[in-house]
């Protein structure tokens, strides 16, 4: 007997979207088809999609979700991967925050411990380099190829480190993510700023900062024979500059943007002050403007949400002093629905650019494809339905723990109706049927 079949849906891929059914058997997509209902008669669950989209479930390639030392309790892989899948997201990349990750042993740790935490399949991203003798080719045996290294505080590295590093991960058929801003021209604009309110965030952290940091490490990724991956572009120039390298011969830079960047520019700051800090700081309605055309044209390779959990109270205080709370944002949850709501819906993507964005590209990315990213016979049957409904987005239909959305009383068109991982029911309408350690760590190969 067959363990699922979803009929009457349709099928975003490559090409577009097609209708069809998809039949699944032991956690594999087994068959899709037109009639599969006469070739599969009595599957154990029979889900009638109604015409809904069906996606691949999204694949996150940048977010944060664990540290003890950081994070306050509730904030675990456990809350976290929850709100995950609720928003359709069935497959995370997660990356080091406060504790470091530059050790075989700090690796198989934070593995083992996920391992038990964790609702949906995961990798791990080792990082955050700030010494170039860690033992590479001992870390990527343990099951990662990537590694993160930041051109700024608080997990600053010089150049010559980033460029030793970046030489060894290359040799041994790794790539560098690299968050890009440069330190000195941070220093000088913090400087140059008297104030605690929160609009004087965005000066603090310039344009520039982030042109001039992707340009170098682009001619470091040049120089290293290494691909390089750059996190978190926030300006539309921020992926023209890291579109030079990737026209170059040598060199793969593949350019990521998150779901805020788009979402919002420094004039929504008087309305939503600490709700909005984030490193990169948000850019000009302009650079939001030129960052969507980036997306639409493939400059931009893929985009992750870059989630970052606090709790309402902890971005409360930044009314006051915007320097004092975390820089980041919780948008795991309400990435695909913004993406479809803003981006779809509105006419800025097609489904199948949408589907190369945030499952296709981030999967192979991460080195997964196709098993994860795609449905076809034979790909891990990790399915999103969505309804296309109109809504307003509170914070209070969400499974994130922390109380708030910078999202709040958005108006969307697109809600994450049913999510399945491994062809189980894993949550419905943002609640989720799964549990802590039905997740499996992915070990994620070297590049030939
Ligand atoms: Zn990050």
């Amino acid at each position: 007997m067959t363990d699922c079949l979803i009929s009457n849906t349709r099928i975003v891929g490559r090409a577009g979207v097609r209708d069809g059914d998809i039949a699944i058997d032991d956690g594999v997509v087994i068959a899709i088809g037109s009639t599969l209902e006469n070739e599969f008669p009595s599957p154990e669950e029979h889900i009638d999609a109604d015409g809904m989209v069906a996606l691949p479930g999204v694949v996150d390639v940048h977010n944060h979700m664990h540290d003890v030392k950081l994070f306050p309790e509730g904030i675990d892989f456990t809350s976290q991967t929850a709100s995950a899948v609720a928003g359709g997201v069935t497959t995370v990349v997660e990356l080091p925050t406060q504790t470091p990750i530059t050790t075989p042993q700090a690796f198989r740790d934070k593995r083992e411990t996920c391992e038990k935490l964790s609702h949906i399949d995961f990798g791990l991203v080792a990082g955050n380099v700030d010494d170039s003798s860690i033992d590479i080719e001992a870390i990527m045996t343990e099951g990662t190829r990537d590694f993160k290294a930041f051109t700024a505080e608080p997990y600053l590295a010089d150049d010559e480190t980033i460029i030793e590093l970046m030489s060894k991960v290359g040799t041994a058929g790794g790539k560098v993510r690299v968050h890009c801003e440069t330190q000195g021209i941070l220093d000088h604009a913090r400087g140059e700023i008297e104030s605690d309110e929160p609009e004087v965030y965005m000066d603090s952290r310039p344009l520039e900062a982030e042109l001039d940091a992707i340009n170098r490490v682009g001619w470091f990724a040049e120089y290293t024979d290494c691909p390089v991956h750059v996190v978190h572009v926030s300006s539309g120039s921020g992926a023209r500059e890291g579109a030079r390298f990737q026209s170059r011969m040598n060199t793969a830079v593949t350019l990521e943007t998150c779901p805020h960047y788009l979402a919002f520019s420094k004039d929504d700051v008087a309305e939503l002050g600490p709700f909005l800090k984030v490193n990169p700081s948000l850019k000009s309605a302009t650079e939001v403007e030129r960052l969507w055309r980036a997306v639409q044209d493939g400059t931009i390779d893929l985009i992750a949400s870059e989630h970052f959990p606090t709790y309402r109270e902890e971005r409360e205080r930044g009314w006051e002093n915007i320097w004092e709370p975390y820089a980041g944002l919780p948008s795991i949850e309400t990435m695909l629905e913004f993406l479809v709501s803003e981006g779809v819906h509105e006419g800025r993507l097609t489904w199948s650019r949408l589907h190369e964005l945030v499952c296709a590209r981030p999967a192979h990315e991460a080195g997964i494809y196709p098993r994860k990213g795609l449905i076809r016979e034979g790909t891990d049957a990790d399915i999103v339905l969505l309804r296309e409904d109109d809504y307003e987005v509170s914070a209070d239909d969400l499974t994130f723990n922390g109380g708030w959305t910078p999202y709040e009383g958005r108006k969307w068109s697109a809600r994450v109706d049913t999510v399945i991982v491994g062809g189980k029911v894993a949550a419905q309408d943002h609640k989720v049927l799964s549990s802590p350690g039905d997740g499996e760590f992915i070990r994620r190969e070297p590049m030939s």
